[in-house]
């Protein structure tokens, strides 16, 4: 082993050895987080939040062309407005923090920190929505939610996390499927484009699905270790919710009609997938398109007369093209390589008194190493299409990540030989909630999604071997 790279074994642990330890060391050595002061809490620190903050400004911006417009609502609900639709507060009731006091006075109503906003945004609506000229309305909030989880990691589960969520009412069912598939997409969008995450779009089986919806789409992605994460969900809540908060509207005949509604949300947990899909035993892989910074310049010998000032000329020559930053500290070069490495930063570009006088930089490639000798006259061309490279390629090695961790099994031998090899097992299933129940029990694999682009794999379920209905994804999940 170089010495080179010993010194990144001693930084984090290696993935092969010991993966949930390789993630806490990237998320701690890259500087993304801090373990806040309450359990399960956290501190997004500058540069994890710089990357978070990039994937929220495509997504908003997304979330904006699709018509829908951003509001805030409160942190806090009443206990009695959550109660309101059954099987919701059923779902959210073992998660909820709840707050007893106000000051030295004990509260006649304890008080939910919001575990979700569905309730309020359906007290809101009864409120506000009262003919078909006040629909849909489609309103989305960034907020933080509070979970009060037994078992946490940073992103992955935390007590209390970041998000958006979309909350939309609509005159007709088929206005609030189109507006559940139009979020899905979106989701698809942002992560197979922005964080080069491929990702298998289907819909959750009723045992998966949100507290209190009709059904839940979902995107789900595969995991460096083989176990899925569930990246995004998008909710048809039919008339469920505008049943239990009387959200009722007038139509075009004057006749009163429930509204149909839906949700939507991506949180912070998006961030564990990117660690996970594309960061290696040298720390973070970030794809450039939501990288903060894309290209690192390292100037090399920079003491010489001439170094800082070229290295400091080519930063402000490439920054109207891409977001480049310098390290012109005096520590080592071999440390800012590790450093940035470590980072994820896609490109480094490295100049020293030998590159300026051939009229050069190398530019170093983050996910394979790859060096290359650009002249100084063909970067500002070269560098933005290296940044593209990059980006697909590392969607590209998911992908056949993906591919080869994807199985199929006909029967439970095959299924549960499937599952210790890890990654996502196609297999189909008879629509019962046994099956799926005893599936989970005996592999611990859950069912991710019911995809939309079905194969026939076999006739009979994977479990019980009754007529199938639909093949499944299964896998090991976060
Ligand atoms: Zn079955």
């Amino acid at each position: 082993m170089s010495k080179k790279n010993k010194e990144f074994v001693e930084k984090i642990t290696a993935m092969e050895d010991d993966f949930a330890q390789w993630y806490t060391d990237v998320v701690k050595q890259a500087e993304l987080v801090e373990y806040g002061q309450v359990r399960g809490t956290m501190i997004i620190k500058p540069y994890g939040y710089a990357i978070w903050e990039n994937i929220k400004n495509e997504l908003d911006r997304m979330i904006k062309e699709t018509g829908h417009s951003n509001v805030a609502f409160p942190l806090f609900i009443p206990e009695s407005l959550l109660q309101k639709e059954a099987d919701h507060v059923e779902g959210f009731a073992p998660e909820v923090a709840w707050v007893t006091h106000g000051g030295n006075e004990e509260l006649v109503e304890r008080i939910a920190v919001r575990p979700t906003s569905e309730v309020l945004f359906c007290d809101y609506y009864s409120k506000n929505i009262h003919s078909y000229r006040d629909l849909p309305k489609l309103y989305n909030q960034w907020a933080n939610v509070v979970r009060w989880e037994k078992t946490t990691r940073p992103f992955l589960r935390s007590s209390e996390f970041h998000w958006q969520e979309g909350h939309t009412a609509h005159a007709t069912d088929e206005d609030a499927k189109q507006e559940t598939d139009r979020m899905l997409n979106v989701y698809a969008d942002l992560v197979e484009h922005y964080l080069a995450i491929p990702v298998l779009r289907g819909r959750k089986t009723d045992k998966e699905k949100f507290a209190g919806a009709k059904y839940t789409l979902t995107i789900e992605a595969l995991m460096h270790d083989g176990k899925a994460l569930q990246s995004g969900t998008s909710h048809h809540f039919g008339t469920g919710f505008a049943e239990a908060f009387n959200i009722t509207y007038l139509d075009e005949n004057g006749k009163s009609q429930f509204v149909h509604q839906t949700s939507w949300g991506v949180s912070t947990r998006i961030m564990g997938a990117l660690i996970m899909v594309h960061g290696d035993n040298r720390g973070l892989v970030v794809p450039p398109r939501i990288a903060p910074i894309q290209a690192m310049i390292v100037p090399i010998a920079q003491h010489k007369e001439g170094v800082l000032d070229k290295a400091y000329e080519l930063r402000d020559q490439l920054k109207s093209l891409v977001r480049v930053d310098i390290d012109a500290s005096d520590k080592m070069p071999g440390w800012k390589f590790n450093e940035y490495e470590m980072k994820g930063i896609p490109v480094r570009i490295e100049m020293g008194p030998k590159d300026i006088e051939n009229k050069q930089v190398v530019l170093v490639r983050r996910d394979t190493g790859e060096k290359e000798f650009v002249a100084l006259d063909d970067l500002q061309e070269r560098l933005p299409a290296l940044l593209e490279e990059v980006q697909q390629n590392l969607y590209d090695k998911a992908l056949t990540h993906r591919n080869e961790m994807t199985r199929e099994a006909k029967n439970m031998d095959e299924f549960k030989q499937a599952v210790e090899k890890g990654g996502f097992i196609k297999a189909m299933w008879c629509g019962d909630l046994a099956c799926e129940e005893k599936i989970k029990e005996e592999t611990t694999a859950t069912s991710r999604c019911i995809p939309f682009e079905q194969e026939k794999i076999a006739n009979s379920c994977v479990c019980c071997g009754k007529e199938a209905k639909e093949m499944v994804y299964w896998a090991r999940a976060y």
